[in-house]
């Protein structure tokens, strides 16, 4: 029996990583709110989109409610605010206006060298100020190499959720994201691989957080050729997509791309279902 349901929102967002001034980033959340407000945004997806921190409240604001479209941060400190120079608080980013976190992209963790233990405390630290957790893993081209794909990315799952203790989170998600498929010198990862990526992830969420409402994504070089591709796989609850959506018709092209996917998933379901009865 297929356990995808057609009633969970297809997660779709970006992050712009150190891209936009305030202006660029004002006309983005313009150019996003006039197409959800005129029902451009398919109604099975939920969107999300995570601004450089200086521009964060600004696209809250320029957003205005839209129900369909969070806005985030790509990061945020673990500890209660205070003498820490140069960082923001959880509570920070979230009276900005964020109501999700990503952390522990694999350019904060080779570049800024963010370990498993400072990623499974910005969970906690986020799920205690209130914000969905967007936890990135991914293998290296070595690991993979290596055969040591799932283990990998298992490991860090597992280390994520390391610092929760009794705290339950409302929400999480968790982007597979392999390091060789992220950037300019990426290439997206093909159906099975993203299949195995994911099946990784979920087997520890379902594990360790089974009455927690997750979802799990893919991310690496997803554009308007691909989405419907890798969105029509069945273990996929989202895509996350850098580069190609840092315009918002990226963003919206996409959308449509992978609403027709999940629509036509969501008919192989009930399909299939009639079948076994
Ligand atoms: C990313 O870095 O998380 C990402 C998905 O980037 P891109 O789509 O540009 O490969």
């Amino acid at each position: 029996m297929p356990t995808t349901t057609t009633t969970s929102p297809f997660w779709l967002g970006t992050s712009w990583k150190m891209t936009k001034t305030l202006a660029q980033a004002g006309d983005y959340a313009d150019e996003l709110r006039s197409a959800a407000l005129a029902e451009r945004v398919p109604p099975e997806l939920r969107l999300f989109v995570l601004p450089a921190t200086t521009t964060l409240a600004a696209v809250r604001e320029r957003l205005g409610v839209v129900p369909q479209v969070f806005v985030g941060a790509q990061n945020a400190y673990p500890g209660p605010e205070g003498a820490v120079t140069g960082e923001v608080s959880m509570g920070m980013v979230r009276d900005a206006g964020a109501r999700m976190v990503e952390i522990g992209h694999a350019e904060r963790r080779t570049l800024l060298g963010e370990t498993d233990e400072l990623v499974a405390a910005k969970v906690a630290a986020a799920v205690s100020a209130g914000l969905i957790p967007l936890v990135c893993v991914g293998e290296t081209a070595a690991e993979r190499e290596r055969g040591s794909t799932a283990s990998v990315i298992a490991g860090q799952v597992h280390a994520a959720l390391g610092g929760l203790g009794r705290l339950a989170p409302v929400e999480l998600l968790v982007a597979y994201e392999p390091h060789w498929a992220i950037g300019a010198q990426g290439r997206a990862a093909a159906p099975d691989d993203v299949a195995e990526g994911l099946a990784a992830v979920r087997q520890v969420l379902d594990d360790e957080l089974p009455d927690v409402h997750t979802g799990v994504l893919y991310g690496g070089s997803v554009d308007a050729g691909n989405a419907a591709g890798l969105a029509g796989g069945l273990a996929v609850e989202g895509l996350f997509v850098g580069r190609a959506a840092w315009t918002a018709s990226g963003l919206l092209e996409i959308a449509h791309r992978c609403a027709d996917a999940v629509r036509a998933r969501s008919t192989t379901d009930q399909a299939i279902v009639r079948k076994d009865r």
